[in-house]
């Protein structure tokens, strides 16, 4: 495998390719998603790179009404609010990432604890191609 800087640019291709990947320190172990080039532990800056499963639980949410541009631009508004939550990874770490398959206009119906799958949201073609981490109920 083509070896890639411990930095956000690879993590985006990463993404571009539905892979979540997160760097592993070798000296302590120590894992981050999304990577760093030093070891927030240690402080050492020997890593690997780490391919993550995408399961995980539902530790924290919220519903937002009122989003960054890229949001409203996919039709995000107050009458339709989006959830983002965090979610614990059976790796041990959390991320920060879009819930998708819940009803973010009733919030009181989403669980704290919901097991959840990840999945790629691809948007916008060529240079302007991003994907975003999503997850779902599993
Ligand atoms: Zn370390």
């Amino acid at each position: 495998m083509e070896v890639r800087p411990f930095n956000d640019i690879s993590y985006e291709r990463f993404l571009n390719e539905d892979k979540l990947m997160g760097s592993r320190c070798r000296k302590c172990g120590s894992l981050s998603v999304p990577p760093r080039s030093i070891c927030t532990k240690c402080y050492q800056s020997e890593m690997e790179w780490v391919a993550i499963k995408g399961k995980g639980k539902l530790v924290a949410f919220t519903s937002i009404a009122i989003g960054p541009p890229f949001m409203i631009r996919e039709g995000y508004d107050r009458k339709r609010p989006y959830v983002s939550g965090v979610i614990e990874l059976e790796e041990g770490v959390k991320v920060v990432a879009r819930i998708e398959g819940v009803d973010a206009s009733k919030p009181e119906t989403i669980r704290i604890g919901t097991p959840l799958q990840m999945e790629f949201l691809h948007r916008g073609e060529g240079a302007d191609a991003t994907t975003f981490l999503a997850f779902r109920p599993a």
